[in-house]
């Protein structure tokens, strides 16, 4: 039983050290220091090779530098950049025909991130709950869901629970009704409570939170009932989204059609920032010229790179991919866990899965597990305390599971 993680390399540690120095402290990396990236795998400065399982938070589904994706960069980061929504440019049409109909809703809004995205969606629930729903000014309610995670902003932390994210930085914003996740009875009630509700915003699988899938039907459920009262079913698939559970959509896996969509990470395949949000025209024409926007939205690159991203998603069959994949997965660390008491739940849907470490929510120990399997050449990264969140890129093969699985069983072996 060797605890002893390996040491860093001087050219390491000057790099970490430069962050350490002139960045802001605001996350807490694992030691590595990554130089290079090709499909499912990253190096580090030192030449040293991993598989990443965390793929930039599900960003990189495509695989890192996906030569049809970079190439569509290049190519119009040579032409055209940026022209503002001031005017037109012959880039944004063209994806906004392709991802409304990729998608099947009438309307996109661009954006750039994730936090964006989801900013944008609650200002057009809002602006449709008075607008058209005839709600009064000011006393629109959106049901959120505890420990949820949609991002930063200032008005998205006033509705999360994670302490870390909210302390010091009030005052919030109001408006916001939280029920427990997974629980329909708690949303029925909720809808019940008021007619001033307007939407309910939820994460068809909670990502950050710790890949918790909620029980079958609940969110069928969830937009049967927010139809019955008028009120927007909003998901967030920034995470989710795009092939990553094993359908285009996880709302798919219960045939579920958003009132308003929100998009980002995967949209670009990890190379560009692009988010966006759809919804159709008796939603998203509550929007008129001045009343929202920003700079960057839906400039040629960002067009451009999100036509390609999504047809690589197509071309390369990545939901059935990850579907297939994360079966094995699942059976293969499910094996594990019965030969090794350390995992104590595997879940997850597609390639979306985690395992829960059996040492308690403050232990070190999911930590130190992430270092072992660094050394041993796979990056994952903690996610609240105890859980390991394994969500690798779309393109990983049956064979590079199974190399995986391997790594995964040896570091673990190492903590017995
Ligand atoms: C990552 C994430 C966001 C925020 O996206 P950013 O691009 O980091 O702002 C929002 N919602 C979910 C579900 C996410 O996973």
């Amino acid at each position: 039983m060797a605890h002893t993680t390996q040491e860093l390399s001087s050219k390491s540690e000057v790099l970490i050290e430069k962050e350490n120095k002139y960045g802001a402290h605001n996350y807490h990396p694992l030691p590595v220091v990554l130089e290079k990236g090709e499909g499912v795998y990253v190096w580090d400065v030192d030449g040293k090779k991993y598989f990443d399982f965390l793929s930039a938070y599900s960003a990189v589904n495509q695989g890192h530098c996906h030569p049809k994706i970079v190439g569509a960069m290049i190519e119009q980061a040579q032409r055209l950049t940026l022209t503002s929504r001031a005017f037109y440019n012959d880039q944004l049409g063209v994806y906004e025909e392709y991802v409304t109909n990729y998608f099947g809703f009438d309307k996109v809004l661009p954006m750039n991130t994730g936090a964006e995205a989801v900013e944008t969606a609650l200002k057009l629930c809002r602006k449709w709950a008075y607008e058209v729903k005839g709600i009064s000014e000011n006393q629109a309610q959106i049901i959120v869901c505890e420990n949820n995670f949609h991002g930063r902003t200032t008005t998205i932390i006033s509705f999360s629970n994670d302490e870390g994210a909210r302390k010091s930085f009030g005052p919030f914003t109001e408006g916001f009704i939280k029920i427990p996740y997974d629980d329909t009875e708690a949303l029925e009630n909720a809808l019940k409570s008021s007619k001033n509700i307007a939407g309910f915003l939820v994460e068809p699988i909670q990502g950050e939170a710790g890949v918790y899938v909620p029980s079958e039907g609940y969110l069928a459920k969830a937009k049967a009932l927010c139809e019955a009262h008028n009120v927007l079913f909003i998901a967030d698939e920034v995470q989710t989204g795009i092939a990553r559970t094993g359908r285009l959509l996880a709302v798919h896996h219960e045939n579920v059609q958003p009132d308003i969509l929100i998009l980002g990470k995967a949209i670009s395949g990890g190379v560009y920032p692009v988010s966006a949000v759809l919804a159709n025209n008796g939603i998203m024409n509550v929007i008129k010229p001045g009343q929202h926007g920003s700079t960057f939205g839906g400039n040629p690159i960002a067009a451009a790179v999100a036509i390609a991203a999504l047809e690589v998603v197509r071309e390369e069959n990545l939901s059935e991919n990850a579907e297939k994949l994360g079966i094995i997965l699942r059976k293969g660390l499910n094996e594990i866990a019965e030969r090794n008491p350390l995992i104590e739940l595997v879940r997850g849907k597609g390639l979306l899965n985690a395992i829960v470490i059996n040492s308690g929510e403050d232990s070190d120990l999911a930590w130190d597990i992430c270092l072992r399997f660094r050394d041993y050449g796979l990056l994952a990264k903690p996610t609240h305390g105890n859980k390991i969140r394994f969500a690798p890129p779309l393109v990983i093969t049956e064979a590079q599971i199974q190399e995986c699985l391997f790594i995964i069983e040896k570091a673990l072996n190492d903590f017995r």
